[in-house]
């Protein structure tokens, strides 16, 4: 008969501390990861703590002299790239809105790397018989492609890979948010 039904249910609702991974600091406007990294479950680009998986960047990077070395030749930029590349293994938090965009980006991008290349391929071994339509479809595919990378660049990649430099990663474009959970 004395039953209060609006006593509080003994469970809190709100999780635990964020777990952060012991290794990942600010430093100015960039986040400072291990080349091997799990981030705090927090979305990368909005901040909120809601609806937060974590998604695997993996990436590789060269500094700036080693891809203007194509200027020279594509092979030599190919090697000293295989020699020089710096790799990285991390785990990013992305909410649910973040992680559809992240999946469009990833659709729009490697589809328009696809269609991309074989208008770029198909119009320029083709320009010799067909002409100036052949021609137009490899432009068309150069801006295709340009685009896709863009995609792939800025909707897909939860973070932007700026340098890796001993060894230790550093990202921008991190949501101050993320900055405040790893301190
Ligand atoms: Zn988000």
């Amino acid at each position: 008969m004395n039953d209060n039904p609006f006593s509080a249910p003994s469970a809190s609702s709100t999780g635990g501390p964020i777990a952060t991974s012991s290794s990942a600091y600010s430093e100015g406007d960039l986040l400072v990861t291990e080349l091997t990294a799990e981030l705090p479950l927090v979305c990368a680009k909005c901040g909120t703590h809601d609806d937060v998986q974590h998604v695997r960047l993996k990436a590789q990077w060269v500094p700036m002299w080693v891809r203007l070395s194509i200027l020279a030749s594509p092979l030599v930029m190919l090697i000293l790239w295989l020699i020089f590349r710096k790799r990285c293994d991390v785990q990013v938090g992305l909410c649910g809105n973040h992680r559809s965009t992240r999946m469009i980006g990833l659709g729009v991008g490697y589809g328009g790397l696809a269609l991309g290349l074989v208008l770029m391929l198909g119009g320029v071994f083709v320009v010799d018989v067909i002409g100036e339509g052949a021609l137009l479809a490899a432009l068309l595919g150069f801006v295709v492609l340009i685009g896709a990378i863009i995609a792939l660049a800025y909707l897909a990649m939860p973070l932007r890979l700026k340098k890796i430099a001993d060894e230790r990663v550093y990202f921008a474009g991190a949501h101050a948010g993320l900055h405040d959970a790893v301190g």
